[in-house]
């Protein structure tokens, strides 16, 4: 089936028409949202699908990331104007991203109304969790009223990578223990147990957890007066230090960038070292405490630029998780697993591997399966 995967970001609009059935990619490419903002960026992927009257022909329909989905949304969904209205009852959990995913949606309808379009939301996968995982310690009505509570994000990477990495390792679907470690310029884990996320990394909003490319990741909940009395700034002023320009960036005071702080630290530079050193770390933490919700660990799985590419990021990882049993290939991690089947660890349990993540083509795999069921 051939179908239109969109994915409307604060900072662009990529998009691909996938074949789902070949996996090929057929069109993709990326709009930057900065020149005229995001209406701009998604006109500009209608113009070059309408474009080619052979591609819109061939379409059968157009899969849409959706970032919130509150409890509202417990997998992907058809469009349908609820659909809409549900997606718009949650915009206040992500004010940034789901008026901008609804904007999309609209664009397309009134561009191919003869297409069904379907939401693949973020949060999806992590509507598992049970209420101990979910709950943060507040007064309960602020979950009542408010929609207070860890939401998770990353979900159809992590639920695409799990299924994949039980494969790959031939783990018994229904028991397997899994934690997925999801890194690009965000970042997250998730905790996933017979197939289902019962715990992650990510909270009420993307900040909460890891160490990322501009973002904190956890903090004392106390820095907010501290900071905001310091330094003068608001508590919007605050959030948006926390979020972009903290993480990565923040401790190198050089590059949120991956590939620039590996290039830097191997020239000596102590603060880019420093900062994949806490990465590390704190990925190891975090990895390590899962134990707690899966009561064990058969394999850890890690994907997105990062996860898929920096084999000095999985070597300090499994390094701080020796203690778990990891022992690591190092021929096997320094190329990727590409000539392991994905396997960068010793092949025994606990495995440690990388699965490459693909969103579009995951968002066009979810709309393939929710139009033919
Ligand atoms: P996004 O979250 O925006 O989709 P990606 O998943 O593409 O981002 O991840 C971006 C991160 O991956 C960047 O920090 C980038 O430097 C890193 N990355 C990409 N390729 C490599 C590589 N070959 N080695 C190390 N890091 C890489």
């Amino acid at each position: 089936m051939r179908l239109l995967a969109l994915n409307c970001g604060s900072s662009s609009v990529k998009f691909a028409v996938v074949n789902t059935a070949s996996s090929e990619r057929i069109v993709s490419g990326s709009y930057a949202t900065d020149a005229g903002g995001t209406g701009a960026a998604i006109d500009a992927v209608v113009d070059q699908i309408a474009g080619d009257s052979g591609l819109v022909a061939g379409l059968r329909g157009v899969g849409h990331r959706v970032v919130h989905g509150g409890e509202t949304f417990r997998e992907s969904v058809r469009i349908d104007a609820s659909v809409q209205a549900g997606i718009d009852s949650v915009s206040a959990l992500a004010p940034l991203h789901n008026p901008v995913n609804l904007l999309g949606i609209r664009k397309l309808e009134s561009a191919f109304p003869h297409l069904p379009q379907v939401a693949v939301f973020d949060t999806a996968f992590h509507q598992s969790l049970p209420p101990r995982a979910y709950l943060y310690a507040l007064p309960q009505a602020l979950y009542r009223e408010h929609g207070v509570r860890r939401y998770g994000f990353h979900g159809t990477s992590h639920r695409y990578v799990a299924q994949e990495a039980t494969r790959l390792f031939d783990l018994p679907a229904e028991r397997a223990r899994i934690v997925t470690a999801h890194l690009g310029n965000g970042c997250s884990t998730a905790a996933v147990l017979g197939g289902r996320s019962v715990e992650t990394s990510m909270g009420f909003s993307p900040l909460e957890g890891l160490v990322m490319g501009t973002r904190s990741g956890d903090v004392d909940p106390g820095l907010h007066v501290f900071l905001a009395e310091r330094l003068g700034l608001d508590l919007a002023g605050v959030t948006e230090l926390l979020n972009r320009q903290s993480g990565l960036l923040g401790i190198s005071g050089l590059s949120s960038d991956m590939r620039e702080l590996e290039t830097a630290e191997a020239s000596g530079n102590h603060a880019a070292g420093l900062a994949l050193e806490i990465f590390c770390y704190r990925l190891a933490r975090q990895v390590a405490s899962q134990l707690v919700p899966l009561g064990g660990l058969d394999a850890l799985i890690f994907t997105g630029g990062i996860g898929e590419n920096s084999a000095r990021i999985r070597r300090q990882v499994l390094e701080f998780l020796r203690p778990l049993g990891f022992e690591i290939d190092p021929a096997a991690n320094a190329a990727h697993g590409r000539e392991t089947g994905g396997l960068v660890s010793h092949p025994a349990p606990p495995f440690a591997g990388v699965v490459a993540t693909d969103e579009e083509f995951l968002i066009a795999a979810d709309t393939a399966r929710v139009l033919g069921a």
